[in-house]
């Protein structure tokens, strides 16, 4: 018979072992840049949050080389400026993990923690790593709004809570419940998607006006 496997922390071991392409990919990067991060990227921010921002997955530059989700690469700027300036945050974002930054009330993770090549996870890494996902939301005892940045990390989080991926539509602003949560969907703040207008930082800033509002 096989063992069952122990049940799921909200956040993954450093040395994580069970997505081996992303294993591979920490080694290379580590053997490249031992002086960065190099692993599954810890979730950050306020443990009685109300509010998770949900990404998809650490930028190779981004949190796999600060270790802090959204935090060195271009996506944190958009993010981080908005959650300061809709009160989700205090301090001065930095791009770095000890400039001060605090979140309230807000948490942000990733669908997978692992940096992925080129920024794509493969689904049978976002299975594996979803356990990780349900223990989070598990852990947040306050949690009401889920803000999820595209729409891998929508069906991922929609996966993780049992539901099917019809029960949210896809696209910038569908919002719909999911369980006990309101969910809200962005277009990611990708450099893409910024650079290209696709995202403009009035449309995010709704976004999160609207979390705001939701929230009891
Ligand atoms: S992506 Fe998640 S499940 Fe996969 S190795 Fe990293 S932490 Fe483990």
């Amino acid at each position: 018979m096989p063992t069952p496997e122990a049940p799921f922390a909200p956040e993954p071991p450093k040395d994580c072992p069970r997505c081996p392409r992303l294993v591979a990919y920490r080694a290379a990067n580590r053997a490249e840049h031992p002086e960065w991060f190099n692993g599954p990227a810890p979730s950050f921010g306020d443990p009685e949050a109300r509010l998770l921002v949900m990404g998809l997955a650490p930028g190779r530059q981004g949190a796999n080389r600060t270790g802090r989700p959204f935090t060195g690469d271009h996506a944190g700027v958009l993010l981080y400026g908005t959650l300061l300036k809709l009160g989700f945050a205090q301090g001065r974002y930095e791009a770095r993990p000890d400039d001060g930054l605090e979140l309230v009330d807000c948490m942000i993770t990733n669908a997978v923690r692992c940096a992925p090549p080129g920024n794509k996870p493969e689904t049978s890494e976002e299975a594996a790593c979803r356990p990780f996902l349900a223990a989070r939301l598990a852990a947040l005892p306050r949690l009401q709004v889920i803000v999820t940045l595209g729409d891998v990390a929508r069906r991922s989080l929609l996966k993780g809570l049992g539901l099917k991926a019809a029960v949210g539509a896809p696209g910038h602003g569908s919002e719909f419940q999911a369980g006990p949560y309101k969910v809200i969907n962005s277009y990611h703040c990708s450099r893409l998607n910024t650079n290209t207008g696709r995202l403009t930082p009035a449309m995010f800033e709704e976004v999160f006006a609207r979390a705001k509002a939701l929230l009891d």
